[in-house]
């Protein structure tokens, strides 16, 4: 089986990752978008992209793919996911109780900067990177616990907005969107 790098394409930014994927050097036959369980079995990695956390989740339950990703993640397939994906990796969501895959332990707030028109670029420090890169945040989340084992890699006006546990990977932010490769890059390396 070839190993292929998959990306959530149910809604949402995902054309983006697959974008920043081949400027990062990996070959679109190498790169695989999932909206199946069997397209699910064909990558040995999976970043989830920007979108609506709800509505995805939704879908994940309803269509099998949210139980089989976890499958998977517990038998150590890495999983990044960029915003709404850090909000279905999580464990626990603020005041909604919404579909989740728990593979990070931890507590997110969603639109904790606001509503859409508080969206923002800024520079963000992530542990691991020499230099900071640049943060987008679209109505973003940000993580509000971090359980044990969950390693902090990003904070922006003192609120965590990266995280690592393992071989999955949270941020707020969305590296996608720029043309800085190293966190795709990065991931790779999981
Ligand atoms: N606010 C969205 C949610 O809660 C996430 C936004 C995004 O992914 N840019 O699902």
């Amino acid at each position: 089986m070839a190993t292929k790098i998959g990306v959530l394409a149910v809604q949402g930014d995902f054309s983006k990752h697959i974008e920043a994927y081949e400027s990062a050097g990996v070959p679109a036959h190498a790169l695989r978008e999932v909206r199946t369980v069997d397209d699910l079995t064909e990558v040995d990695r999976l970043t989830i992209p920007g979108g609506e956390s709800s509505t995805v989740g939704l879908l994940l339950e309803r269509y099998g793919l949210g139980p089989a990703i976890i499958e998977r993640a517990a038998s150590g397939m890495p999983v990044w996911g960029t915003c709404m994906g850090m909000i279905l990796m999580a464990s626990e969501v603020e005041d909604r109780d919404q579909y989740r895959l728990g593979l990070l332990d931890i507590t997110v707030r969603r639109n904790a900067f606001g509503a859409q028109v508080h969206s923002f670029e800024d520079e963000v420090a992530v542990a691991g990177l020499d230099q900071p890169v640049m943060g987008v945040f679209i109505r973003a989340p940000i993580v509000t616990r971090v359980g044990a084992g969950v390693e902090v890699l990003s904070t922006y006006d003192e609120k965590v907005v990266g995280v690592r546990s393992g071989s999955c990977l949270g941020t707020s932010f969305h590296p996608e969107l720029t043309s800085d490769t190293r966190l795709h890059q990065w991931f790779l390396t999981f």
